[in-house]
């Protein structure tokens, strides 16, 4: 089964991932992780929100490649 990892320190929640999924289970919150400075400084910069997954991931991979600070991965 294939899973999405978000890596916090590196979204900074500009969002298109959440556009590109089909089923709509990516979501923009405020942050929930401890993060550091130079992190938190870009998730405000871009809305002070980062990618959340709500719900169940289909595997399509179609937000990886769209994120620009390379934060999403899939993995088995
Ligand atoms: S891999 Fe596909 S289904 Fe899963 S979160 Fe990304 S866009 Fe959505």
């Amino acid at each position: 089964m294939v899973e999405l990892y978000i890596d916090y320190r590196r979204c900074e929640g500009q969002g298109p991932c959440v556009d590109v999924c089909p089923v709509d289970v990516l979501e923009l919150r405020p942050p929930a992780h401890d993060l550091p400075l130079a992190t938190q400084l870009r998730v405000r910069l871009h809305g002070g929100k980062q990618a959340f997954l709500i719900g169940e991931c289909i595997g399509c991979g179609k937000c990886v490649p769209v994120c620009p600070t390379q934060a999403l991965t899939l993995y088995e």
